[in-house]
């Protein structure tokens, strides 16, 4: 049986979504942390009332605590950190502008039905995907700002 690994579908865990969404520091072929294939990610999609799933676990009561994990390790082995979303490396400002790009891009995700299809790309996704990379890489664009 798979280990199932929550993802956030509010605009939450701000480090898992950027980390999503940006390349790992450590590898060259890691572009966004993606779970290793025997972990399941399930939509952390813990709204208020109304189960739309017939899972009848109703002794839970309010405290519906789910011991599911968020995910947080990548197939290529690291972490979040890793991931470009350490908010010590980032600073505090720059980490709330790429957060928020990150946010979009899983807006753009769940548009799509593809919230949780970790391979997905488009070009929407694509041009969004830029503004995640720090002010200071070495790349020449064309636009100084977004
Ligand atoms: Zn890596
Ligand atoms: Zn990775």
């Amino acid at each position: 049986m798979q280990q199932q690994v929550l993802y956030p579908a509010s605009d939450s865990h701000i480090a898992l979504k950027i980390a999503r969404h940006s390349r790992c520091s450590r590898c060259e072929c890691c572009y966004g942390l993606h779970p290793p294939p025997d972990l399941h990610v399930v939509l952390d999609d813990s709204s208020p009332g109304g189960s739309v799933l017939g899972d009848l676990d109703q002794y839970g009561s309010d405290d519906d605590e789910d011991t599911r994990p968020y995910l947080e390790t990548c197939s290529c082995g690291h972490g979040i950190p890793e991931h470009g979303a350490d908010e010590n490396v980032l600073g505090i400002n720059e980490f709330g502008r790429v957060g928020r790009v990150a946010v979009r891009l899983d807006e753009l995700l769940q548009d799509r039905g593809k919230l949780l299809d970790f391979n997905y790309s488009d070009v929407d996704i694509q041009s969004l995907k830029r503004q995640m990379k720090p002010f200071n890489s070495s790349n020449s664009s064309p636009r100084a700002s977004g």
